[in-house]
């Protein structure tokens, strides 16, 4: 099957699908189904992380889907208490067991935690796990401008992607522009506002204009500003739409529109403050 779909190239050469199948808050059960469906319906690209407790789903998924490991991209991510270069480095060990994988396509720090103050030794971790060929690209989740730069500055090893919240309610354009100059992806992490902004006028009538869902606007939206971007779901009618935005593009005045739906309103908790 040939799927119509788009790449990026990462900054260390390897490539991810742009559009990916994210997973929190989906039960085992459901990431499996969710995973195997979504493979089904074109997705070659999943995000979980430890502390979703799914990662034994996503993996069956994976199975049960019949896909060649090599097809999907997957990603997970060390959790909080797991930083620290020893912690992270059996974290990933124990979530390559329970994904049952040889590899992770993507592990991310999932969180600076500043107060912590660990995310660099847990940074050399992933950077130890590149070498060992437990992991193909590595990066990091919720960082701002002074923790990659600190990141580069110690290591000399900048991430691949920034996973961060990004949705129409919050445009992280300074971020954005902050990753542009470091040469580092930017992913959308909650990137339909959490289904939130679905409902807002200015998406549903582009989606009127263009005979499309308030969903695919929002995906749409993302690909065509170049963020890889994950929206979950486990609804397979969902799964599919979702991915069915490859078809249509946004003109000038949609974008215009949707950049006038920036509030700087967080879902998610502030990175400089959590945990
Ligand atoms: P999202 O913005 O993807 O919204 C998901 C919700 O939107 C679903 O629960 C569903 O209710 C609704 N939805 C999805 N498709 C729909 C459709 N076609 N029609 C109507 N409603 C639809 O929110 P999210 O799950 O918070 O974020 C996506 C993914 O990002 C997560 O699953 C996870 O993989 C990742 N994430 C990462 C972090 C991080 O700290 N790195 C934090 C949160 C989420």
């Amino acid at each position: 099957m040939s799927i119509q779909q788009s790449f990026i190239t990462l900054s260390d050469g390897n490539v991810i699908p742009q559009l990916g199948l994210g997973v929190w808050q989906a039960t085992q059960e459901q990431a499996a189904n969710a995973v195997s469906e979504a493979i089904k319906s074109g997705y070659r690209h999943v995000d979980t992380a430890s502390v979703y407790e799914n990662e034994d789903g996503v993996g069956i998924g994976i199975k049960q889907s019949g896909i060649a490991r090599e097809e999907v991209f997957v990603t997970t991510k060390v959790w909080n208490p797991e930083q620290g270069f020893d912690k992270a480095t059996a974290a990933l060990d124990a979530s390559l067991e329970r994904l049952q994988l040889s590899y992770v396509d993507l592990l991310l720090i999932h969180w600076p935690a500043p107060k912590m103050d660990l995310y660099v030794d847990t940074w050399k971790a992933l950077i130890a796990a590149k070498k060992q060929g437990k992991v193909r690209s590595i990066g990091v989740s919720n960082f701002n401008q002074e923790h990659l730069v600190r990141l580069i500055d110690e290591t000399g090893v900048k991430p691949a992607l920034n996973q961060i919240e990004l949705h129409p309610f919050l445009q992280q354009n300074t971020l954005q522009q902050v990753h542009k100059k470091l040469v580092i992806e930017t992913q959308a992490w909650s990137p339909l506002g959490q289904g939130k902004a679905l409902s807002h006028p200015t998406i549903i009538a582009i989606a009127e204009k263009h005979g499309k869902s308030a969903a695919q606007v929002i995906i749409r939206w993302h690909l065509q500003q170049g963020r890889i971007v994950i929206p979950k779901s486990v609804t397979p009618s969902r799964i599919q739409e979702n991915f069915d935005v490859f078809d249509f593009s946004l003109d000038l005045n949609d974008l215009e529109g949707i950049a006038l739906m920036d509030e700087c309103h967080r879902f998610g908790p502030d990175p400089l403050l959590f945990p």
